[in-house]
């Protein structure tokens, strides 16, 4: 695996390849890598023949600073992970080198409804920096693919909205979310949690798959409030626990029993926060 920390000499290095005919996917990552990671990694390697990754803390997309300076960074292991993995190469900035010019003026994105609801409205502000790193990195690496997980499944159409709105050339592929093997979904706050919480943690996708099993055409409104009360009841902190369209993340009262839907939470265990989400269909 061939290492970049400065985006001229990856950008030469990709603009030779792409000139032979190489096909670039590309993975972005904030490092602290687990399994969910690398599944990326993999389905990368079977399209293209080029996968590049990169790790970058994204100063710009945490609303909460604390949130920042506890964000596991686990970089050797991380490098280890990807080497055994296939992964052709890493790029590991500087906020320097991602944000030239400062991070006070970056562009802002029109993202509409999609901003306004879920983590969007929970973390002001975390999609405009997610779009800001994002940009960069794909005018940067210019690739032909962009692997994402369906783990933080806003984040995607976000993240296809950018791609729409600057008319870049990357073909998005979301993969399933990857989970340890009592249904909790990988994440790289996981580590935070203590033995205690990460018992608890697995109530997530459990509420989830409760909602899966007990939809039914109709109100949908006592059926999130029981999730929510029974998160809240075993020491959570619900930001919220919602039903929506998988098409496009509206948010749905009323089921006609067709609209194929997603249920979507997320809720802290004391300091941490983690995010789920489950297709009902
Ligand atoms: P992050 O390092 O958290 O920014 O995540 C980098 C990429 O990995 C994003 O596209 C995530 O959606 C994806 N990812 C995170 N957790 C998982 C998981 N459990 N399964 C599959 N993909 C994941």
């Amino acid at each position: 695996m061939i290492l970049f920390h400065k985006q001229t000499d990856i950008s030469q290095f990709i603009a030779q390849k792409k000139q032979s005919g190489a096909v670039i996917g590309f993975v972005p990552t904030m490092g602290a890598l687990h399994p969910g990671h690398i599944s990326l990694i993999n389905n990368s390697k079977k399209d293209c023949s080029i996968t590049v990754s990169s790790i970058f803390v994204n100063p710009t997309q945490f609303n909460d600073p604390k949130d920042f300076e506890k964000y596991p960074v686990t970089i050797d292991s991380d490098i280890d992970g990807l080497e055994k993995a296939g992964c052709d190469v890493l790029f590991l900035p500087s906020a320097a080198e991602v944000y030239p010019g400062g991070m006070q003026h970056l562009p802002q994105y029109d993202l509409g409804y999609l901003e306004t609801i879920l983590e969007g409205k929970y973390r002001p502000g975390h999609f405009q920096g997610v779009c800001q790193v994002v940009h960069r990195l794909l005018d940067i690496v210019k690739p032909d693919h962009l692997y994402l997980g369906q783990k933080d499944f806003q984040q995607c159409m976000v993240i296809k909205r950018l791609i729409a709105l600057t008319g870049l050339h990357t073909l998005v592929t979301i993969c399933p979310t990857l989970r340890e093997t009592d249904g909790l979904a990988m994440s790289s706050r996981n580590m935070r949690l203590t033995a205690a919480e990460r018992e608890k943690a697995v109530l997530i996708s459990q509420v989830l798959g409760f909602i899966k099993q007990e939809l039914k055409p109709g109100y949908l409104e006592d059926l999130k409030e029981r999730a929510v009360q029974y998160l809240t009841a075993e020491g959570f902190k619900v930001d919220y626990i919602e039903i929506a369209s998988a098409d496009n993340l509206e948010l749905q009262q009323f089921w006609n029993g067709q609209l194929p839907l997603v249920a979507i939470a997320a809720a802290y265990l004391n300091e941490v926060r983690l995010i789920d989400n489950m297709l009902l269909h």
